[in-house]
């Protein structure tokens, strides 16, 4: 039986901590479920799924639907879309079946590559590759979630470059039944012995981007969220908390004018694999912390503060204890309490 093989490239930098990679994991798990009971899908349907931050990593090796188990999802720092890219072409590589003078090798690969971000490093070299060796070898659906991604970078990779603009539950349950649709016409489509590649008709939350008329001067939106990383004192692990932007309308003097702040949206435990998938060259947000709103407490331990910042730069937790320990560098210090409002005390020394 011919293959036809799915993969899925998806980026867990740290902006889609929480709900995104909450509706990314669910989708997934429904994915598979709807496949299952595909007759179709259940005979010709290989998925594999690879994610990517600073560095990638394949979290599903390429199998058949009866034994895919759907994973859980790691987050981690940066977008590298290059190395994400260089590692889906390294899999295709390895695990595709060529036609032979013996055998019928695999249908054209698809891939589904879903992106919130821009690029943290230079995609020249592997954006090329793609487009000499893969190009007409793979079927590639890039997805860009909400209006933080530079689409003329992924109008580079492919024609189909599509925009889920709705990322609320309900726009990414249409999208993940859409991406569903999707394979089970393709995998239709397989078994007349067609192309194999048929995507179902958009949602209303879906739209495809028209590479000719991407402004070239255009900047995608690029902070939407500030994410900050810090280890907890008393388990070592790392956290993120997640601030999202508002812009607050006021009048001065007759002139309008906007106040960009940024408000708590959630406070997240990591386990280990934020280190695996980070690129540890990759600099530190700065953000001045009068922009902003809500300080969280620890999602790792329950520590009353989850942001203060050690002189070394490390963000950590601190609770009621007279001298704390940072524990990154292991600097011992004092804090004091911002009274009213938040504020982050550096230590003493
Ligand atoms: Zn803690
Ligand atoms: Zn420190």
């Amino acid at each position: 039986m011919r293959r036809l093989p799915i993969y899925f490239l998806i980026d867990v930098s740290e902006s889609m901590v929480g709900d995104p990679i909450n509706q990314v994991q669910d989708g997934i798990s429904t994915i598979i479920q709807e496949l299952k009971s595909d007759p179709n899908s259940l005979e010709t349907v290989w998925i594999s799924i690879i994610v990517f931050a600073g560095q990638a990593k394949t979290l599903v090796p390429l199998q058949d639907i009866i034994s895919f188990y759907p994973p859980r999802f790691p987050i981690g720092s940066g977008t590298s879309l290059s190395k994400g890219l260089g590692h889906l072409m390294h899999d295709l590589r390895k695990n595709l079946v060529k036609t032979t003078a013996t055998q019928k090798g695999d249908w054209k690969p698809i891939v589904f590559l879903f992106t919130d971000g821009v690029p943290t490093d230079d995609t020249t070299k592997a954006i090329e590759e793609w487009n000499n060796n893969w190009r007409k070898t793979a079927n590639l659906v890039a997805v860009s979630i909400g209006d933080g991604t530079d689409n003329r970078i992924l109008g580079q990779l492919t024609d189909h470059v599509l925009q889920l603009e709705n990322t609320d539950a309900s726009g990414y349950r249409e999208f993940f039944k859409w991406v569903t649709d999707s394979i089970k016409t393709s995998s239709e489509s397989v078994e007349k012995n067609k192309a194999g590649f048929e995507l179902a008709n958009f949602t209303d939350d879906l739209s495809t981007i028209d590479i000719e008329k991407i402004d070239p001067y255009a900047h995608p939106v690029d902070d939407n969220f500030v994410v900050l990383s810090g280890l907890c004192q008393n388990t070592k692990k790392p956290y993120l908390m997640k601030y999202k932007k508002i812009i607050r309308q006021s009048s001065f003097a007759g002139i309008e004018l906007g106040t960009k702040s940024y408000r708590l949206n959630g406070a997240f435990q990591l386990d280990d694999s934020y280190i695996e998938l980070s690129d540890q060259s990759s600099r530190q947000y700065t953000v001045n912390t009068e922009e902003l709103i809500g300080a969280p407490t620890c999602p790792c331990c329950g520590n009353q503060y989850a942001f203060a910042v050690c002189k070394c730069g490390q963000i950590h937790c601190i609770g009621d204890e007279e001298i704390s320990t940072c524990p990154s560098c292991g600097n011992k210090g004092r804090y004091g309490s911002g009274g009213g409002g938040f504020d982050v005390n550096r230590t003493q020394g």
